[in-house]
């Protein structure tokens, strides 16, 4: 080994950079904050190539004196706390005096300010952390920071950026966030010189809502306001009407500070947890104040995370605070209790919802009819030669249930068995006879199996409907960059997309046999696909995702009633796909119960 050596600046600077600039939007997200901690009322923001040429960040707030200006640059040179003791109570957005020098060791970095008493402005260049000149300049009050060639000097981080348009989409997203923070600024951001997001800063979050998701979807959102115990609560709630595909619209406020905490994020999604279906998540802007001697902040190199100190009593504060803002707009809806309360009384046997849906199965019946895929049986059935076991060796675990397998679930080569469907057994399986034994089948799951492979089979022939009336398509930043970006892929899905002129689009077509009134559900679950997947999603996925989502919705619900014809119509289709075991999600879709099992529980 090597004998210890101190690093020098250069080299340290270098590593520190490593954690706190991950990508453009950390800088811009750096640059924004310092501007807010200088009071700013306007930020506006300019990038080039995602951020990977240009990033520039202007600020009105209240500049950087003259002799100060150098030591800016240095690491741990921070005017916000001055010892170890302000650590504690930190009310402003940064604290570590790491972020100006870590953004100049990697990048080229001019900046130009002004205090606003001061008669002129000053302007210093910065190069890999070193300063190379600083002057004299005329400027408005305030800052404006310039980053040029972002990790010129660090070719390995540069090679792991992605794409200029992610990139840019991933700084769209970051400033909506701010602005969703800090509803009382306003936030400009352009790239390339196009306008792309603009916030008016009234103070209002419906209005920065809307800025950032569109008015059809801050409409659908209901405010909420509730102090407990010396904290507060505040922000917009969607319905479960707008819930979507990933966790990408939930936003986390914590005293004025966009972060992630994962017991406050567990907490809204239990809130819902009952108002939504499973795997779909809510919009919600969720911002706490909480005295800042009851969180430690100082936990992340990029701020990105923060820790409170009673975290389950901050929990439980959340999901109260938010069933209350659900529950007073009367979201949850009264026919859900009532349905809890009947199965909650045990005799009462479960009772469908809906009149019997044969009319969508008839399709399949016809298609079907003549092609029989069931294989013919090898063995005959099996019941007589079961030898019962002795009671004694008859294990605990065979009767926990162990023996209701799910039918060729882990051998996917398996043939379907022929199926006599007996009856439907509320609310939503089909009780049937098998060769070997007792079938029970998931009428949704098992639709949506058959919904799925039909669609992915007519894939390269994918037709379109026209929309009666265009569906307005209002997104956010990243979201319309995402679009454009593979909108090849949704027209050949059958999509019929129109710009209409800034983030706002036209769906005019969709893909045929479309669920009528889903189109912007779908549609949304797939930019949610390429926002959580980015530069790796592909077009095999996309199509599956698109043939999941549009199975799920058209598959038959929970409480149908079916008749004994449409439930053979289902089965017989289900025994001609490749996967008729699970449903597209990998859920089983077919169980069954052998006549041994049978056999061994009836102690025979
Ligand atoms: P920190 O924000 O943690 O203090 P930074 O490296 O981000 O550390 O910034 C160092 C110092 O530079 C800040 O403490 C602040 O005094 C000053 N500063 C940075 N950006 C601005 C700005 N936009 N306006 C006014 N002062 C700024
Ligand atoms: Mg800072």
């Amino acid at each position: 080994m090597a004998r210890i050596i101190v690093l020098d600046k250069y080299t340290a600077d270098q590593i520190a950079a490593g954690e706190v600039v991950e990508r453009p939007s950390s800088v811009v997200k750096e640059l924004v904050e310092n501007a807010i901690d200088a009071g700013a009322r306007r930020i506006a923001i300019d990038i080039e190539d995602g951020g990977l040429s240009v990033i520039t960040v202007s600020d009105d707030g209240c500049g950087i004196e003259e002799e100060d200006l150098e030591l800016a640059f240095q690491r741990h040179a921070t005017s916000k706390i001055t010892s170890t003791g302000d650590l504690a109570c930190i009310c402003t957005l940064g604290f570590r005096g790491e972020a100006l020098p870590s953004i100049a060791a990697v990048s080229k970095l001019t900046v130009t300010t002004r205090t606003h008493d001061a008669m002129t402005g000053t302007q210093a260049q910065i190069e890999g952390g070193a300063l190379v000149a600083m002057a004299p300049a005329g400027a408005p009050p305030g800052t404006s920071v310039t980053v040029k060639e972002l990790f010129y000097n660090t070719p390995a981080r540069r090679k792991t950026m992605k794409s200029p348009a992610t990139e840019a989409s991933l700084c769209g997203e970051l400033i909506s966030r701010l602005a969703l923070a800090r509803p009382d600024i306003r936030y400009e951001m352009r790239a390339k010189g196009r306008d792309v997001f603009y916030s008016a800063g009234s103070g209002r979050l419906a209005d920065a809502a809307t800025a950032v998701y569109g008015a059809a979807m801050a409409r659908e959102m209901i405010p909420l306001d509730f102090t407990e115990e010396g904290i507060a609560i505040s922000g917009l709630v969607g319905k479960p009407s707008i819930s979507r595909s990933t966790r990408s619209h939930i936003t986390l406020v914590i005293n004025g500070r966009y972060v992630r905490c994962t017991p406050v994020t567990a907490a809204v999604e239990a809130a819902y947890q009952t108002l939504l279906p499973q795997g779909r998540k809510p919009v919600v802007i969720l911002s706490l104040d909480i005295p800042p001697e009851r969180l430690d902040v100082n936990v992340h190199p990029a701020k990105l995370e923060v820790r409170l100190l009673e975290e389950g009593k901050m929990a439980a504060l959340v999901k109260r605070a938010l069933l209350e803002a659900l529950r007073t707009k009367a979201i949850i809806p009264s026919a859900a209790s009532a349905t809890h309360r009947k199965y909650q009384s045990g005799l009462v046997m479960p009772q469908f919802d809906t009149p019997i849906r044969q009319e969508r199965f008839s399709g399949l019946v016809q298609s079907q009819s003549g092609a029989q895929i069931i294989p013919e049986s090898k063995n005959s059935p099996d019941v007589t030669s079961t030898t019962p076991q002795p009671y004694g060796q008859l294990s605990e675990s065979r009767f926990a249930g162990a023996e209701e397998e799910p039918a060729g679930y882990d051998n996917q080569a398996v043939p379907f068995p022929e199926l006599q469907p007996l009856a439907q057994l509320p609310p939503l399986y089909i009780l049937a006879a098998g060769e070997d034994g007792l079938y029970i089948i998931d009428q949704h799951a098992a639709h949506e199996r058959v919904l799925y492979e039909d669609f992915l089979a007519g894939q390269n022939s994918a037709q379109s409907q026209c929309l009666l009336g265009p569906v307005t398509l209002e997104l956010d930043y990243r979201e319309a960059a995402l679009l454009t970006e593979r909108i090849l892929w949704f027209t050949e899905a059958g999509f019929i997309i129109e710009h209409f002129g800034g983030n706002t689009f036209l769906l005019r077509g969709v893909p045929s046999r479309f669920p009528a009134g889903q189109e912007k559900t779908i549609f949304f679950d797939l930019l949610d696909y390429f926002r959580e997947k980015g530069n790796d999603s592909s077009r095999t996925e996309f199509f599956d995702v698109l043939a999941a989502s549009l199975a799920c919705k058209n598959a038959v619900k929970s409480g149908e009633k079916l008749t004994l014809t449409a439930m053979e119509a289902l089965l017989r289709s289900l025994s001609g796909k490749a996967n008729p075991f699970t449903c597209p999600h990998g859920r089983p879709a077919v169980i069954k119960i052998t006549y041994r099992d049978l056999a061994t529980r009836f102690k025979r």
